[in-house]
């Protein structure tokens, strides 16, 4: 009986540690499903089997939706996923291992997963898996990364961007380019101009000019307030030293249009000062003169227009700015301004060039031209300027003297030709009656007698040409009979040359055969004045198909370059001391290139100092048939 009671109370004990143990377990389940800590089990297949709400809810998925399911389907990366499946096959305990999880809204969770395989009698029965979410501690590692980035970048730009301010400062010439901030203190200064406005080599960035420099910044610290307070303007100053600097100050606004710093830029502007004041100057000097100044486009468009040129064109600057210069060109020279350009474009200045304009009221005037080309600092010519002198009055006087000259010249012509027959009627006597005396002094007053008549000859066919008046009596002739008489004549000037023929033979040009002698006698006289130690002078004739070259060569004094170029002015002689004796006028060369030119010709000189002279010009030829080759 005693047995059955113990018995009895062995089993009651039993049955309340059955309980106890019961509503234990109960509140350990409880404990775990409702612990804080994500948990769940896994199969050996990869199966979840069990999942606490913590689990769930941070993943945002319903039991059903989870349990049950493939743990392959959670993890965001599948590598991952299938290495610690196969780390706890292997019993491997795994602590702490990173992986990253799907959550059903799509959004990424990072993990760090610890876990060990349960096994019973070595069967493996599922995984006990905590994971902590650790996506807060990853996102602010993501964000100090990207932050690290984002300054290293802005690190970076500001490097390049103080690199450029650099760069630009020191390769702008004649710069100082300062920025200031909102107390003035110095962000960035740069420039070549740094020393000479009196900043010597030190790094100035984030310092204050009150430190630096505290007289100066009293005197630029209203200028430094006036850019802070919004303004923009610009200032010119002069240095101690002279130079004068042109100051920009420019107000550097934010987004919000908050100025947040002043930009200073310096340039040295002595240069442009000078010429400024030099063209100042010019125009002054362009203003006061009498001489018409007027400058003009390639195209022949007026771009200035001085005083005097409205004194003598009588038209103002508002009426021809703008205007073609051809309205200042008669109708019958109209071709000078195409001519005139293509003298310029190659390079040449075109001086007292003298022609005739049109005046507003529709007169004529005598003008002198010097037209030269207007350069680009590259040389490039991008305009003409032209200086016309009225030269009215002077064309009045000349002509007053040419009428002057003409009417002595012919007054002198018909007692000088009297003259010279009587002269040859004696001479001719003389030499019948072997009076050698007699035939020898009137021979010389026959050669003088020539000569002057060669020189009032030439008298009257300047005046002529002058006047237009000369006429051209033009007809084929035997140029080489001309030739031989004019070299005969010559021979006669001057007893230490000896001129030779070389050959002219038996050539036929059309022209005005006196004219043409006249270009020849001058020619020959030329050549036996300039060569005052006597020698041989050739006339020669060098013959192609249809033209003939007829050229006049002495072992003369020969003429420079300089003076090659003006031989053919009117009035023109060189100046030295080998010439000073010998006696001219200037006029010779002249009416042989006036004659020339009225023969489509032109006469052209090849000559070296101390060596000689040839003088040579081109005539077309008339080609005659000999009776022989008949
Ligand atoms: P002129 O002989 O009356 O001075 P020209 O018009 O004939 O005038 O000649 C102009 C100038 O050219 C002369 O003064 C002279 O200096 C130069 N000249 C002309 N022909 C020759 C020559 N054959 N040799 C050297 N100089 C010459």
């Amino acid at each position: 009986m005693e047995e059955l009671n113990e018995l009895r109370a062995k089993l009651t004990w039993y049955e309340n540690r059955n309980k106890q143990l019961e509503s234990e377990l109960y509140e350990i389940r409880d404990f775990i499903e409702n612990a804080a800590t994500p948990l769940h089990w896994v199969n050996d297949r990869g199966i979840i089997i069990w999942a606490n709400q913590a689990e769930l809810d941070s993943l945002g998925f319903a039991k059903e939706e989870y349990v049950g399911h493939s743990i392959r389907n959670f993890h965001a990366d599948a590598h991952s996923i299938e290495e610690i499946l196969t780390k706890l096959g292997n019993d491997e305990v795994l602590h702490n291992y990173p992986a990253r999880l799907k959550c059903k809204d799509g959004s990424i969770k990072h993990v760090l997963i610890s876990s060990n395989v349960f096994r019973k009698d070595g069967r493996f029965i599922h995984t006990r898996c905590f994971t902590r979410d650790i996506t807060d501690i990853v996102q602010q590692g993501h964000r100090k990364d990207e932050l690290l980035e984002k300054l290293e970048e802005s690190q970076s730009r500001l490097f390049r961007s103080e690199k450029l301010f650099k760069s630009i400062a020191l390769n702008i010439p004649n710069t100082l380019i300062i920025v200031i901030d909102k107390e003035h203190k110095f962000m960035a200064i740069e420039g070549d101009l740094m020393k000479k406005m009196g900043f010597d080599s030190q790094d100035y960035t984030g310092k204050h000019p009150a430190e630096l420099t505290p007289e100066k910044y009293e005197i630029t610290k209203y200028l430094y307030e006036r850019v802070m307070a919004g303004e923009k303007f610009s200032i010119e100053r002069k240095s101690s030293a002279g130079e004068d600097y042109m100051v920009h100050f420019v107000p550097l606004k934010n987004e919000q249009n908050e100025v947040e710093s002043g930009l200073i830029i310096a340039t040295d502007i002595t240069s442009i000062k000078e010429a400024e004041e030099k063209s100042a100057k010019l125009a002054a000097i362009i203003e006061s003169t009498d001489d018409a100044i007027i400058s003009k486009t390639l195209e022949g468009i007026i771009t200035s227009w001085n005083i005097s040129a409205e004194r003598t064109f009588g038209y103002t600057a508002e009426e021809m700015i703008g205007q073609p210069i051809l309205k200042l060109i008669p109708s019958d020279r109209q071709d000078e301004e195409p001519r005139i350009l293509s003298r310029l474009k190659s390079g040449e200045r075109v001086e007292h060039f003298e022609t005739r304009r049109l005046k507003k009221d529709g007169n004529l005037l005598d003008v002198s031209l010097t037209i030269s080309p207007v350069k680009d600092t590259s040389g490039n010519i991008i305009g003409l300027s032209k200086i016309a002198r009225d030269i009215t009055e002077r064309k009045q006087e000349e002509q007053r003297k040419n009428d002057f000259v003409a009417m002595v010249s012919h007054e002198l012509k018909t007692p000088l030709t009297s003259v010279t027959s009587y002269v040859q009627l004696v001479l001719g006597r003389l030499k019948k009656e072997g009076h050698e005396f007699g035939v020898n002094a009137l021979s010389r007053a026959d050669l003088q007698a020539k000569k002057m008549s060669l020189m009032i000859h030439d008298f009257l066919n300047l005046t002529r040409i002058e006047d237009g008046k000369i006429d051209m009596n033009k007809q084929e002739f035997g140029l080489h009979l001309l030739i031989e008489e004019i070299a005969d004549d010559a021979q006669f000037i001057s007893t230490k040359h000896e001129v030779k023929l070389l050959g002219c033979e038996h050539i036929f040009v059309y022209g005005d055969k006196d004219k043409i002698g006249q270009v020849l006698t001058n020619l020959l006289s030329n050549a036996i004045k300039y060569s005052p130690y006597g020698g041989i002078i050739i006339l020669g004739c060098q013959k192609s198909d249809t033209s003939v070259r007829i050229y006049v060569q002495d072992k003369g004094i020969g003429i420079s370059r300089a003076d090659q170029k003006r031989l053919f002015e009117r009035f023109y002689r060189v100046k030295n001391e080998k010439i000073k004796s010998i006696s001219g006028f200037g006029i010779g060369l002249y009416l042989v290139a006036e004659i020339l030119r009225y023969h489509n010709s032109e006469i052209r000189v090849e000559s070296e100092e101390g060596k000689g002279s040839t003088f040579y010009f081109n005539m077309d030829t008339i080609i005659k048939v000999s009776q022989k080759s008949i």
